[in-house]
């Protein structure tokens, strides 16, 4: 039976190479590598899920003849989470470049003490029936996002299987998305797995925000100044 949740950390490669540096709080400071290394990260994410897809066999020709190759036959459609996935999400795609896509705009909105839901404002996908989706986000931290993200996809229609890919996790945010979806259908593939949670959910030791590290600050959005009301084009 496939494996439903994959620590590609755990063997010795040149993917910890890169999240060391992603973690490494000097050299993220060079926010254009800090987004390359995710890339890189997405990249090498590809490849190995590449590896539980589905094939078919094309005859190419070449100057000098014909030979058969084996080639992608599942739909894909690569699905991330705005704004800090768009980098891990980018990885993907640039191993998986005829895939369709799909973006859903999530966030925290926090409570005077500290608490938090997650408000899903906008979602751009395909249909998902029979595809098979690959969706992105870098930390999975408390698991609600990720779980709230694929609920949100799932009205595009049931994909054939989904692969969940993330950088950093804690082990409350995987428990949390073993209890709350079926991993029947459901792949998770993580780079590193943390202890622990500060009491505002983010990963100890974590790397930080990996949304401001990559593209800036933002301003707080406990008073949320945008729509609650779910947009979808
Ligand atoms: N999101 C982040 O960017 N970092 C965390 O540690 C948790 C959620």
């Amino acid at each position: 039976m496939e494996k439903a949740i994959n620590i590609l950390g755990r063997q010795n490669s040149l993917y910890n190479q890169f999240i060391a540096e992603i973690r490494d709080q000097q050299i993220q400071q060079d926010r254009l590598r800090f987004r390359r290394n995710l890339e890189r990260v997405g990249e090498i994410s590809a490849y190995e899920i590449s590896k539980r897809l589905n094939y078919k066999l094309d005859e190419v020709k070449t100057p000098l003849g014909i030979t058969d190759v084996p080639v992608l036959k599942d739909k894909l459609v690569l699905a991330t989470i705005l704004r800090a996935g768009l980098p891990l999400h980018q990885g993907l795609l640039n191993y998986f470049d005829k895939s369709e896509n799909a973006f859903i705009s999530a966030y925290r909105k926090y409570s005077k003490d500290a608490s938090f839901s997650i408000r899903v404002e906008y979602l751009s996908a395909p249909i998902l029936e029979n595809k098979v989706v690959i969706l992105s986000d870098p930390m999975l931290a408390t698991g609600s996002s990720m779980v709230v993200a694929y609920k949100a996809l799932l009205r595009k229609g049931l994909p054939k299987h989904t692969h969940i890919v993330t950088v950093i996790a804690s082990r409350e945010g995987i428990d949390y998305v073993r209890k709350h979806l079926d991993l029947k259908n459901i792949s998770l593939w993580v780079g590193a797995v943390d202890d622990e949670l500060t009491v505002k959910s983010y990963i100890v030791p974590g790397l930080g925000d990996a949304g401001d590290l990559a593209f800036g600050s933002k301003s707080d959005n406990t008073e949320s100044e945008t729509s609650e009301e779910i947009t979808e084009d």
